[in-house]
């Protein structure tokens, strides 16, 4: 993968820690995602991959220890969270689509509340989005009426919205249909053709093997081994890999 370490990380965490209570969640989270590089992470249920992802743009509250965005401490009291949060667009399980919303609605909220486009670019943007992920006659449509690939799609498509400087995937096949998964996986599988910055948590590792060029193994709120996916796939090196692996593949 051609990348130049001297840029500054999209993404960095240093000893990231997140506790619920007295439950430690995240045990110290190392990561550096550079400009285009797409990650997987993979792990059992309950091992801190959402909370970690989470983390990243603040939907949680960190414990201890650092994120950067872009070079940007987030913990840092005198950074302007809500800006750097534009630069992260989210993708989740369930899509949190806005149900009273159009899709086309559902896409130009955000620059229209934040004041970044005139209505007119909203609705350019948006038309050019739902070209990308080949929905351009759901325009009017509302969530209801959508399938789940559909409304993975569009919820891609408001993610991108924003121009974002890295797109966090959670499991954003994993509430699919069978039938469904390849065309949000193709829409994914563009972006990363296109250079975007991903990090993406996924029960796929077709899409971990073939797509990403690093894969991280999360077990029990640590990173327990990461990589070359093919690597890693086919030959782990830690018991706690093979163990869940062998459950998967
Ligand atoms: P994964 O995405 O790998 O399945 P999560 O990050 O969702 O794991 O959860 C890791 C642990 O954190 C679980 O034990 C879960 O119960 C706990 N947890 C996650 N979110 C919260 C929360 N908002 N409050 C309390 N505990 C939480
Ligand atoms: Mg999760």
């Amino acid at each position: 993968m051609s990348e130049n370490i001297s840029e500054t990380p999209v993404v960095q965490t240093v000893d990231l820690h997140k506790s619920f209570g007295s439950n430690e969640v995240l045990k110290g989270i190392d990561a550096t995602i550079h400009k285009g590089q797409v990650v997987s992470v993979i792990g059992p249920s309950g091992s801190g991959k959402s909370t970690f992802l989470r983390c990243l743009n603040l939907l949680e509250e960190v414990t201890s220890g650092k994120v950067l965005i872009e070079g940007h401490d987030l913990t840092d009291p005198g950074t302007d969270i809500n800006e750097v949060r534009q630069k992260i667009g989210m993708v989740f399980q369930h899509f949190n689509l806005f149900p009273h919303m159009t899709v086309t609605e559902n896409i130009t909220m955000a620059p229209l509340q934040l004041g970044r486009m005139s209505k007119a670019e909203a609705l350019d943007r948006a038309a050019d989005l739902l070209g990308q992920v080949h929905l351009e006659d759901k325009a009017d449509a509302r969530p209801a009426q959508l399938s789940g690939g559909q409304k993975q799609r569009v919820a891609i498509a408001r993610a991108l919205a924003m121009r974002p400087d890295v797109m966090l995937f959670d499991e954003p096949t994993s509430a699919l249909d069978p039938e469904m998964v390849g065309e949000v996986l193709d829409v994914m599988r563009k972006l990363a053709g296109e250079g975007m910055t991903m990090i993406v948590v996924t029960h796929e590792m077709g899409f971990a093997r073939e797509v990403s060029g690093h894969l991280m193994f999360m077990a029990d709120g640590v990173v327990v081994e990461e990589g070359d996916p093919r690597e890693i796939l086919t030959s782990p090196k830690e018991l706690r890999t093979q163990d869940f692996l062998s459950k998967v593949l």
